[in-house]
C-alpha cells in the first residue's frame, strides 16, 4: 500500500518520489523532465525560496542571505511553505520532490505532514555524482528567471540552442549568485553534514534506490525511470 491507495491503482501515472543528491547533481533538471512526461508537481524548494526573495515577500526577506552564502534556511521556513503546499485541498499526488526535505528534522516533518493528509512517499532515489565533477557542473549552469519556465541549461552539458537565451520562452538566462565555486564548495560541505543523514533514514524505511548521475542528462533520465519501476 502507498498512501490512500493500493499501488495497483497508483501505478507508475502516480507516484510520490523525492530526489537526494548534492547541488548539481542534476536533480532540478530531471524533476522537471519527470513531471512534464509523467504529470506530476514539481515541487522545488529552492525554486520556491528564490521567488519569495524576488518578491520579497516575508518569508523571501528571512530566507535571502542564507541563500546567498549557499547556507540552509530554517528548517521551520521551509517545513512552513511545504506544509502550506500539502494541507491545502488542492494538494498534489503525484509530485517530485527536488530539494525538500534536506536535514533529518525535515524529513520527520514531511512524514507527518504527509501522513495527516493520508500519503506516504513511495521512492527517495540519491542521484550520486562525486563532488570534483560538481564544481565543474556547476559552475556552467544557467537558468530561465522567468515565473513558470525555469528552464535550466548547461555551457557543456546541454547549452541553449541561442547562448544565452531559454529554448522555451525566448528569456535572457541568468547564473544564480550561489553558484559561485567558492560558495558551491560551501553547499558542498553542508550537503555532507546536513542531507546525507536522510540516505540512512531513507533506507531504513526501505523506499532509497541510487542512481549514478554522471554523463548525459538522458542516460541518467533513464536510470531514473527504471529506479521509479522498483517501488514497492
Ligand atoms: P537549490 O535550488 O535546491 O539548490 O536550493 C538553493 C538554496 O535554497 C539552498 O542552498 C538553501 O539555501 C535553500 N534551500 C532550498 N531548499 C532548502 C531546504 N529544504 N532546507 C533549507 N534550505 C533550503
Amino acid at each position: 500500500m502507498t498512501g490512500d491507495l493500493p499501488r495497483v491503482v497508483l501505478g507508475i501515472a502516480n507516484m510520490r518520489v523525492l530526489l537526494l543528491g548534492p547541488p548539481g547533481c542534476g536533480k532540478g533538471t530531471q524533476a522537471k523532465i519527470l513531471c512534464r512526461s509523467h504529470r506530476w508537481e514539481h515541487i522545488g524548494t529552492g525554486d520556491l525560496l528564490r521567488d519569495a526573495i524576488r518578491r520579497q515577500t516575508p518569508e523571501g526577506v528571512r530566507a535571502q542571505s542564507f541563500v546567498e552564502k549557499g547556507n540552509l534556511v530554517p528548517d521551520e521556513l521551509v517545513n512552513d511553505l511545504i506544509e502550506e503546499r500539502f494541507d491545502r485541498a488542492d494538494r498534489p499526488h503525484a509530485f517530485v520532490m527536488d530539494g525538500y526535505p534536506r536535514t533529518l528534522a525535515q524529513a520527520e516533518e514531511f512524514d507527518r505532514i504527509l501522513g495527516r493528509n493520508g500519503m506516504e512517499m513511495d521512492l527517495a532515489i540519491l542521484i550520486d555524482v562525486p563532488d570534483e565533477l560538481i564544481v565543474q557542473r556547476v559552475c556552467g549552469r544557467w537558468s530561465c528567471p522567468k515565473l513558470g519556465c525555469k528552464a535550466t541549461y548547461h555551457v557543456r552539458n546541454n547549452p541553449p540552442l541561442v547562448a544565452g537565451v531559454c529554448n522555451d520562452c525566448g528569456t535572457a538566462l541568468v547564473q544564480r549568485a550561489d553558484d559561485a565555486a567558492e560558495t558551491v564548495k560551501g553547499r558542498l560541505l553542508v550537503y555532507h553534514k546536513d542531507t546525507e543523514q536522510l540516505i540512512p533514514f531513507y533506507e531504513s524505511q526501505k523506499i532509497l534506490r541510487r542512481v549514478d548521475g554522471t554523463g548525459e542528462v538522458k542516460s541518467v533520465l533513464g536510470r531514473l525511470e527504471n529506479a521509479l519501476k522498483t517501488a514497492n
